[in-house]
């Protein structure tokens, strides 16, 4: 795939892109109704990009003066006999004080560039509302996607596409082609119909986000609530000791590197079912369940959250020694120690364990931050397949495996001494191991040279109880070819 392929809209309508230069749009009269900010913004950038504006105000004289020079501001029914093509820049409740101008309006292109407040707030879209005011005219619905900052400071810097609909094709092509030659990448989105969803679509707020965020919260409460026993509750109800001061610091920083850690291995727990449903129905044709691609297209959230929680960790765990308690915590042993003339307090196995505990986690941070940012698209989208796959898989489970070690560091031999038993509880890292290490393994399966081949074949088309022709590489990187039937 070239660069410019993978630089075409990722929705799943048509592109509707051409070369910009050869389109009859650049260089015609455009006119923009209203002189607010999205008006102003999509002036300059018509300016910008060639066009000649003509701007219709209630009060040109007043407004003229915030307009580029070049842009022609007048009268609204003066800049609408100017032009066939006008950006309603207004919003849907002044629509009907614009009905004056109906009959100047007959035949014309109107792009409704409208948002609204909340989410289907009317019962037909604003686009659907002005086609009704204006019979004679065309409708088209866009732009709205876009802001006026975005507008201004160019489609480099902001959202790249304008989901265009109406149900007069000619008109959406017109304001497809003056979209391009603006810089955006236009998308069909189809037939009136589907204005209601592209005025949605500004309204969402993080869609994308909401399972991974639900996730991340419920396990912070469970681990929480888990440490909160054997920290807090535990010493309270077997020593009477009030240990309520641990809460804001101690107890979060003992549950952050829980979540970090299991998120992580969330993000690539599903790829392995995804691979196990693969061997066990030998096709790669047969569709996941929908929970399953649910998560799978949620992985990158997880793993920026994993990221998120793990530096939240690494700062945290920065403060503890400017926490009073432990200057306390620390005189008091000093003091104890001197009491019972002990001068030696160096402890071999302890040194080893804190210094190597603190470097994995360092080096599991680095990893886990070139994985957060080689999952934004800017940066994402210079890398090719192989190098974008090397860092999100095979450092992925790099990461995965170095906070295995960071969390065994930490446990050390804890798992094995009943006084860490508070209520029959175990140690909470002890908990924590369970996901990842499942993964790892499954992993450490999946790249046995048998398993390995077999998946490899699925993924390239290979069926299991069909006779197919498959080209595999050989280990030398040339490809061989053969034929199987299920039973090879
Ligand atoms: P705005 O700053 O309030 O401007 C609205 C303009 O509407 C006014 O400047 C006014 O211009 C004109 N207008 C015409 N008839 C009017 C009336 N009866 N009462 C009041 N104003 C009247 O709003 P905006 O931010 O530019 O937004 C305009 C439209 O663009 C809205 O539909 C909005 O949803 C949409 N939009 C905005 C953005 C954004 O980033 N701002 C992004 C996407 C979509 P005159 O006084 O010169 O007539």
């Amino acid at each position: 795939m070239s660069r410019g392929d993978m630089a075409k809209p990722l929705l799943g309508h048509q592109s509707m892109e051409g070369d910009p230069s050869t389109t009859p749009a650049a260089g015609r009269t455009i006119g923009v109704l209203g002189s607010g900010d999205f008006a102003r913004s999509l002036a300059i950038r018509l300016v910008c990009s060639g066009f000649k504006v003509v701007v219709g105000s209630r009060n040109p004289k007043r407004k003229a003066g915030l307009f580029p020079s070049a842009a022609e501001v007048t009268f609204q029914a003066e800049a609408v006999k100017k032009t066939d093509v006008i950006f309603v820049a207004v919003f849907r409740e002044h629509y009907s004080t614009l009905c004056d101008l109906a009959d100047v309006l007959a035949g014309k292109i109107l792009v409704d560039v409208s948002n609204n407040t909340e989410v289907n707030h009317h019962k037909e879209s604003n686009a659907e509302y002005l086609a009704s005011l204006f019979p004679a005219c065309t409708v088209v619905k866009g732009f709205n996607v876009v802001s006026a900052w975005t507008l201004q400071s160019g489609a480099r810097d902001g959202n790249k596409q304008v989901l265009i609909c109406s149900n007069n094709q000619e008109a959406k092509r017109t304001v497809a082609e003056i979209a391009q030659v603006m810089g955006f990448t236009p998308v069909d989105m189809g037939c009136m119909s589907s204005a209601c969803e592209i005025e949605n679509i500004p309204l969402r707020l993080l869609p994308a986000w909401k399972i991974p965020i639900l996730l991340a919260l419920g396990l912070f409460l469970c681990f929480f609530t888990y440490n909160l026993i054997r920290q807090v509750i535990h010493p309270y109800i077997r020593e009477q000791k009030n240990k309520l001061y641990k809460i804001p610091i101690e107890v979060v920083n003992t549950t952050l590197p829980c979540v970090a850690y299991v998120m992580l291995s969330l993000v690539y727990l599903p790829g392995v079912l995804a691979a196990c449903s693969q061997l066990y129905y030998g096709t790669k044709y047969r569709r996941f369940p929908d929970w399953l691609d649910q998560w799978l297209q949620h992985r990158k959230q997880i793993g920026l959250l994993s990221f998120f929680c793990a530096a939240l960790h690494a700062v945290y765990s920065l403060c503890l020694p400017m926490r009073r308690s432990h200057r306390y915590q620390l005189i008091e042993t000093a003091v104890k120690q001197a009491m019972e003339k002990k001068m030696n307090i160096w402890v071999e196995e302890e040194v080893w364990r804190m210094e190597i505990y603190i470097s994995v986690g360092i080096i599991a941070l680095g990893l886990l931050s070139l994985l957060a940012i080689t999952s934004l698209p800017s940066i994402a989208n210079s890398l090719n397949w192989r190098e974008f796959s090397f860092i999100q898989s095979t450092l992925g489970y790099i990461a995965l495996v170095i906070s295995t070690l960071h969390t065994l560091t930490y446990g050390w031999s804890r798992a094995f001494d009943e006084n860490q038993y508070k209520f029959y509880l175990p140690p909470t890292y002890t908990l924590t191991l369970l996901v990842p290490c499942t993964v790892i393994l499954a992993k450490i399966i999946f790249i046995l040279p048998c398993i390995r081949q077999r998946l490899l074949r699925i993924r390239r088309g290979w069926e299991k109880g069909r006779y197919v022709k498959f080209v595999l590489p050989s280990a030398t990187g040339e490809y061989s070819s053969g034929e199987t039937s299920s039973n090879v």
